[in-house]
């Protein structure tokens, strides 16, 4: 296993929208810039791969901007540690490498949040942008019965994509009731370019059954999802499926972030004006500091760039969209937060923790995330608690208590180089 050394004046972690927008500027200012990415391309969650999409033009230009930069790509590779500060340790195929750099901005991102109910862990139950990748990555869709379901607009984006490749789109249940979706609605009447795009996704989606205030309460089969049982305040039934895409809006990816000791409040990054964390130095932009979208996340990572680069002028000149994307992040948030109903989806027997095999009903004998842990490894297997934290938080109120390295899991002699070299 080799051990290499890489020194940067700004390095970036993560090659989204945010984290190729705050290269750009820094490199822009004249100084060295690495980006750091575990996919093998920079794009990030929305620009992966080819789309047809309206982003695409957007996302070319970054992309060009970026390979032009003269910013170095360091992709796949995963910042894993930080064997002490001003140096983080990220693995790739060519083994350790160490990361220096005088400012740092963390542009890590967003995953799904999934909730456990009865039959979530059969095989065709899938995340709603876990199902929309594997068929960007060429799984074929065509004809198959899909029931989309959970909440956020990533729902919408994602039956507008699988139906594109064919798909059945049985319904998109939005547990979000339709009183806060008007409101939503009217919030994004005043911004022009989201009015737009929710205009597009409707002609995309045209004929598709949409039921706000609908959630899935179980999903049965032989071996492999054949229906799901969705209801609303009124009624429940069961649709036939192949598929179920299921997601509960987004959660932010902040254990980098925690475990430099940058400070949270209320579960994102916080940071000041120029997006500077707690943390003299430590830079964050996008979903860690607030799920609000792609533009934020640009505007946000401008900021970011610029601020580290030191040229906190140019920096300034981007406030004012970031303000205006603020706006549609907490308009986001009030529409999507999630209905108590879905606490009680679980039986006892539903695992909470896949990887651990954790039953719901060993969870409710613990009283906390810690005392979890210890009696029954919820949390503690090859995600990390990534995918049972936010929902073990969401069920029970208990929060992780701080995050540990390796923030993934990574090989004994990636452990064993980052030891030697300290
Ligand atoms: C699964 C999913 C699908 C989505 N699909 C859509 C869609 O179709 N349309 C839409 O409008 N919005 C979509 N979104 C929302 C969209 O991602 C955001 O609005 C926005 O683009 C986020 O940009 P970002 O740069 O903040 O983060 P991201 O685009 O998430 O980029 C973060 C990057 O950092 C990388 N990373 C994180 N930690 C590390 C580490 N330790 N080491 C190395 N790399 C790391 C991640 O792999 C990722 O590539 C999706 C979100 C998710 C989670």
């Amino acid at each position: 296993m080799t051990n290499s050394r890489r020194r940067f004046d700004v390095l970036v972690v993560g090659a989204g929208p945010a984290g190729i927008a705050a290269a750009c500027c820094a490199a822009e200012a004249g100084v060295h810039v690495g980006i750091v990415d575990n996919n093998s391309r920079p794009g990030g969650q929305i620009w992966r791969g080819k789309t047809r999409d309206s982003h695409l033009t957007e996302a070319a230009r970054w992309l060009r901007k970026l390979a032009s930069s003269g910013t170095e790509i360091l992709a796949p590779m995963e910042v894993f540690a930080q064997p002490e500060a001003g140096r983080l340790a990220a693995t790739s195929s060519d083994g350790v490498c160490e990361l220096s750099y005088k400012k740092l901005i963390l542009c890590t991102g967003a995953r799904e949040r999934f909730l456990p109910f009865p039959g979530w862990t059969l095989p065709n139950v899938m995340g709603a942008g876990g199902l929309q990748a594997v068929v960007k990555s060429g799984m074929d869709i065509a004809g198959k019965k899909v029931v989309i379901a959970g909440s956020g607009p990533l729902l919408l984006a994602v039956a507008a994509h699988l139906r594109a490749h064919g798909a059945d789109i049985r319904a998109i249940a939005e547990q979000a009731p339709w009183s806060r979706l008007i409101r939503f609605g009217i919030a994004l009447a005043f911004r022009g370019s989201k009015i737009s795009q929710a205009f597009q996704l409707k002609k995309q989606l045209s004929r598709i059954a949409f039921r706000a205030g609908c959630w899935v309460t179980a999903a049965g089969g032989n071996g492999k999802v054949e229906s799901v049982a969705l209801r609303t305040e009124h009624k429940t039934w069961k649709e036939p499926c192949d598929y179920l895409a299921c997601g509960f809006h987004l959660v932010p990816n902040t254990e980098l972030a925690s475990l430099l000791g940058c400070e949270l409040r209320a579960g994102f990054v916080r940071t000041d004006n120029f997006q500077e964390s707690s943390v003299s130095g430590i830079y964050c932009a996008g979903e860690p500091t607030g799920i609000g979208g792609l533009e934020l996340s640009i505007a946000e990572g401008q900021i970011a760039g610029f601020a580290a680069a030191g040229q906190r002028e140019r920096a300034q000149e981007y406030f004012g969209e970031r303000k205006r994307q603020r706006h549609f992040s907490m308009a986001l948030e009030r529409a999507f937060r999630l209905r108590d109903e879905l606490r009680a989806l679980p039986s006892a027997e539903t695992i909470v923790c896949r990887c651990e095999d954790v039953e719901f009903g060993r969870l409710q004998e613990q009283s906390s995330w810690r005392a979890a842990k210890l009696q029954t490894r919820c949390g503690m297997g090859p995600c990390q608690g990534r995918i049972c934290g936010p929902a073990v938080e969401f069920l029970f109120g208990w929060k992780a208590e701080s995050a540990r390295p390796p923030i993934f899991p990574v090989a004994v002699e990636s452990l064993a180089a980052t030891a030697c070299a300290e």
